[in-house]
């Protein structure tokens, strides 16, 4: 997936995929993780993005991969040290993502006190919808959040639950990265959070956004 798109059609080629770790206060209280102060953040490479429709390929190298049902943020406009009340004139879109984490390997890592690119990186790890046009949402910080495998409903949230807001994580983000036109932003996820397996299917949607399908091979 080289190109991401529009729900219109229109096609644009990704930048950096940014992630933003720890903030749903439900997800770090099932996850054990302290809350925190200065926002925990990661990239994942573009050769994780996985089309709407796609397959996870889990990989050998790991035990147990994890789902996360996330906000994608599409950035339309470059930007540094963003101030947070001009934030969302940034936003060219929002999609529905999923950020995949291979857990046994992030913890290993994280216990060790070092990087978790690999458990988070891999390829097919950032399944993406097609985005939809920001000014067709009122107000991104007020979506719900929904996850079902194989039908049934695994998360639930709403963006109102996240620690920081839209706004906030770009101005955040824009303190230590530049961003740019095509950049992708990962906006973290609820609690609820488990493993899944092959044959699975996975249906995650956002209210007004969209939904997206992907299956585990
Ligand atoms: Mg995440």
């Amino acid at each position: 997936m080289r190109q991401i798109s529009f729900h219109n059609g229109k096609q644009l080629s990704p930048g950096k995929i940014i992630g933003l770790g720890r903030n749903y206060l439900d997800h770090i209280r099932e996850l054990g993780n302290a809350v925190p102060e200065r926002a925990v953040i990661f990239c994942k490479p573009q050769s994780s993005l996985l089309a709407d429709g796609g397959t996870i390929i889990l990989p050998e190298f790991a035990d147990e991969c994890h789902y996360e049902l996330e906000l994608a943020v599409l950035i339309g406009k470059a930007g540094k040290k963003i101030i947070a009340q001009h934030a969302l004139d940034y936003v060219a879109g929002y999609a529905v993502a999923l950020d995949l984490t291979l857990r046994d390997l992030q913890s290993e890592l994280k216990e060790k006190g070092l990087p978790w690119d690999i458990a988070k990186g891999f390829d097919t790890s950032c399944p993406l919808s097609s985005f939809v046009p920001a000014d067709q949402i009122a107000d991104p910080n007020n979506l719900n959040l929904l996850l079902k495998i194989n039908g049934e409903v695994r998360q639930q949230g709403n963006t109102a639950q996240m620690m920081r807001s839209v706004e906030e994580i770009i101005a955040e983000i824009s303190i230590y990265f530049t961003l740019e036109p095509g950049d992708i932003i990962l906006t973290g996820t609820p609690a609820g959070v488990a493993r899944i397996n092959s044959g699975d299917l996975l249906e995650g949607t956002i209210e007004q956004v969209g939904s997206l399908k992907v299956s585990v091979a």
